[in-house]
């Protein structure tokens, strides 16, 4: 028997616009990773909704400017992720506005941190609300669609907290081990189905919630904003540099891929060798 070749020479390798058709939600999109992802997946060619939370206004700007931009419809749900019913509709009204929804991207996230014996159970109650629960109930409502026309990605934005733990981040790094769990099931749930799910762990990505870490340590810690983010962020990170929006943008877009259809159950780390300490 012959060894398989390429199917169709050099042209079936993927192109710039490699979602080109296909349609996209990235929850927590108006910021950040999310905004970073999203971005990339309308640059190649996939149809967008953002979702988060912010200003109306700079919204409209941010959803507006990147239409015009990529060149796709990119359209916005303000959906409070927090509340199960929310996270349901979301998917639905996505559906409905592009007649199919073939990408979720799981990222809308929060973060407090503090010891465990003064954690304010409500922070408990709200981090992993969003940070897990929500993954859940998107990912549940997308499924059926995506197993019924025999194509799906869900990507889920965990964290490199969802392989290794730090301390006082007991409710982070408990809603992100779990979405890693969810990540495996769902890939399971779907592989027969073409329908992938994978996990994205980054480690430090500069972000707006980062920025608000940094401030936070530097006060609990007594110490500068730049020590935080020598002594305290990035020594877990051997290469010692914030990995960008658009390094996690590009991993997106491959996963989302055709060319990413064995890829499942996975949590791939991006956080410049910290877990494999
Ligand atoms: P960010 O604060 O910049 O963005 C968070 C997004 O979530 C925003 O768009 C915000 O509006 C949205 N959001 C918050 N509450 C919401 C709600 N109730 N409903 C809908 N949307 C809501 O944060 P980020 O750093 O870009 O983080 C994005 C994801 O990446 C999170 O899940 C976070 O845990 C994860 N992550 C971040 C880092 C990092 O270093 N920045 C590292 C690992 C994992």
């Amino acid at each position: 028997m012959a060894f398989p070749t390429l199917s169709s020479g050099p042209s079936s390798m993927p192109s710039v616009r490699a979602l080109k058709g296909k349609t996209a939600l990235v929850t927590g999109s108006t910021s950040g990773i999310g905004l970073g992802i999203a971005t990339a997946l309308a640059h190649a060619g996939a149809s967008v909704v953002l979702n988060g939370l912010g200003n109306a206004d700079a919204i409209e700007q941010t959803r507006a400017a990147l239409e015009r931009a990529a060149d796709v419809k990119v359209r916005f749900d303000g959906a409070d992720l927090s509340k199960a019913a929310d996270c349901v509709a979301m998917v639905e009204r996505a559906e409905s506005a592009f007649g199919k929804l073939d990408v979720l991207v799981n990222n809308a996230g929060i973060q407090f941190v503090s010891p465990i014996e003064n954690f304010p159970p409500e922070k408990w109650d709200a981090i992993l609300s969003l940070n897990l629960s929500a993954v859940f109930h998107a990912s549940r409502a997308a499924f059926g669609g995506m197993k019924a026309r025999k194509f799906g990605r869900i990507i889920n934005i965990a964290s490199a907290h969802g392989l290794v733990a730090s301390p006082f981040k007991s409710a982070y790094v408990a809603a992100k081990h779990g979405v890693v769990g969810l990540t495996k099931v769902i890939g399971l749930e779907g592989a027969e189905h073409n329908v992938t799910a994978n996990a994205i762990c980054p480690g430090y990505v500069w972000t707006p919630l980062v920025e608000k870490q940094i401030d936070d340590q530097a006060k609990a810690h007594n110490i500068s904003r730049e020590a935080v983010i020598r002594d305290v962020l990035l020594a877990q990170q051997p290469n010692k540099k914030f990995a960008t929006v658009e390094e996690m943008g590009a991993l997106a877009v491959f996963l989302a891929s055709d060319m990413a259809a064995s890829i499942t159950g996975t949590a791939l780390p991006v956080d410049g060798g910290w877990t494999a300490h």
